[in-house]
């Protein structure tokens, strides 16, 4: 009670001292009002729905990412924002082949496996070697050079659920870097204990970064109760596995961003930008991965978009064309270096299912009219402002922070996500209608109320 005593008291003193106070109430309606329309408006879902289903997966640098590009400029031109448009680059794209593997002693069995994006094939006739276990990624680091010759390298530590991506990001380099770690010191292939937080019988898939004058060996990710299997075995004795991964690779493959924006009303060369990644891995639909993302940024820009007025900067919608095999936030960064001191604040949505649980804005802007502005709306969806800054919002983005541009993050909760991400099981009923409501909801306020404003996020004071 005292809380809406001080509050009126509050806006009463603001109004009479501060006579541009009003203005900004009606941008503080304004936001409420998108988020009520959000939180009871179904386009997003009946967008990722058609997405999901009509193109499905949308491997970059293939046709299906290119049916991806097609429905999704219709789909923005429908919604009549302005400049529609492509930005294609060049890109390698890594195309699955035929993959299996096989335990051939002591005990022939079939393990489940996905390669790793960008791995080498291996021969036709696949590799048969002995294995070396490793329970912890660490434990591969520590083993000497040419202590592998011969084996396949196999590393089970396991990944542990959180709410944020802090144990994803701990447990990465074991896919990222592994392969080239493993072949440091003689393996003949790496295998790795899928990064994901469930027990299904699915690998999860994902890129590599093969290192630069170390030799390129065959990996793949195994499904956990696979990596189980093979630890238990392990413990008795040698186990003999076979290999076969076929991949094709495409060095003169292509994809583009894909861009549409709103354009301001007062000040059209201040850009906030918004962003999702279009392309998507091959054994789901990616519906989640990043399907939602592009729901919940194109949700909002067209809520902004069918506002009476439109916001004083320039509002862009940027859906990446090669997010997962990391070509695209290098080409925008590239195409827009000389643009990127009008891009005012950078933000991507690509954190899976949850709904939004906080946000995080520049140094210093929390505590300025915009981020009080900001924190009212996403409490009214249960979510909280940070005072600390916004470091990092997604890896197509981060080649624009680079150039200095600042991020905005609005977090969403990730505990079930590395259930499901990169993996066959990334499908359209994982989707919550609710959660993705939210979403759409706390994006819209968010996007409508910093290209509303006036701070420029660059200086680090309120
Ligand atoms: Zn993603």
């Amino acid at each position: 009670m005292s809380f809406i005593k001080h509050g009126v008291l509050l806006a009463a003193v603001f109004l009479l001292t501060q006579p541009t106070y009003a203005g900004d109430r009606d941008a503080r309606r304004t936001a409420e009002a998108i988020e009520d329309t959000a939180l009871a408006d179904g386009w997003a879902y009946d967008f990722l729905r058609a997405l999901s289903s009509q193109v499905g997966p949308r491997l970059a640098g293939t046709p299906a990412m290119a049916r991806g590009l097609d429905f999704s400029e219709a789909q923005l031109k429908a919604l009549s924002l302005d400049d529609v448009h492509r930005e294609p680059f060049p890109m390698t794209a890594w195309l699955r082949g035929p993959e299996s593997a096989a335990i051939l002693d002591p005990a022939p069995q079939e393990l489940v496996i996905a390669g790793l994006g960008g791995s080498i094939a291996t021969p036709a006739s696949g590799i048969t070697a002995p294995i070396a276990l490793f329970p912890r990624y660490a434990d591969l680091l520590a083993a000497a050079p040419g202590s592998l010759s011969g084996k396949i390298a196999v590393v089970t530590e396991r990944m542990t659920r959180a709410a944020d991506s802090t144990n994803y990001r701990s447990v990465n380099p074991m896919r990222r870097a592994g392969p080239s770690e493993a072949a440091k010191r003689g393996a003949v292939a790496y295998l790795l204990r899928s990064l994901g937080t469930d027990s299904h019988r699915l690998a999860h898939a994902g890129a590599l970064d093969y290192e630069p004058d170390v030799p390129r060996i065959p990996a793949a990710a195994l499904s956990g109760p696979d990596a189980d299997q093979l630890e238990r075995l392990a413990a008795n004795g040698n186990v003999r596995l076979k290999l076969v991964l076929r991949p094709r690779i495409d060095p003169n493959a292509h994809s583009a961003n894909l861009v549409a924006e709103i354009k301001g009303r007062e000040r059209p060369d201040e850009i906030v930008l918004i962003g999702a990644h279009l392309d998507s891995w091959d054994l789901g639909t990616g519906a989640v991965d990043d399907g939602i993302g592009v729901a919940i940024v194109t949700g909002a820009a067209r809520l902004i978009q069918r506002l009476p007025v439109h916001p004083k900067r320039t509002l862009r919608l940027v859906l990446f064309g090669a997010e997962e095999m990391e070509f695209s936030g290098a080409a925008y960064a590239a195409a827009h270096a000389s643009e990127a001191p009008h891009i005012v604040l950078a933000a991507e949505s690509d954190f899976g299912i949850g709904p939004v649980e906080r946000a995080a804005i520049p140094q210093g802007a929390a505590q300025t009219e915009f981020g009080h502005d900001l924190h009212r709306a996403l409490r009214r969806l249960d979510a909280e402002l940070d005072d600390a800054p916004a470091l990092y919002s997604g890896s197509d983005v981060h080649p624009l922070h680079k150039l200095g541009v600042p991020l905005a993050l609005l977090r969403q909760n990730g505990l079930t996500y590395f259930d499901i991400h990169h993996s066959a099981d990334d499908t359209f009923d994982k989707v919550d209608p609710n959660a993705l409501r939210q979403c759409v909801a706390a994006w819209a306020a968010f996007a409508y109320l910093a290209a509303e404003n006036d701070i420029d996020f660059r200086k680090n004071t309120p």
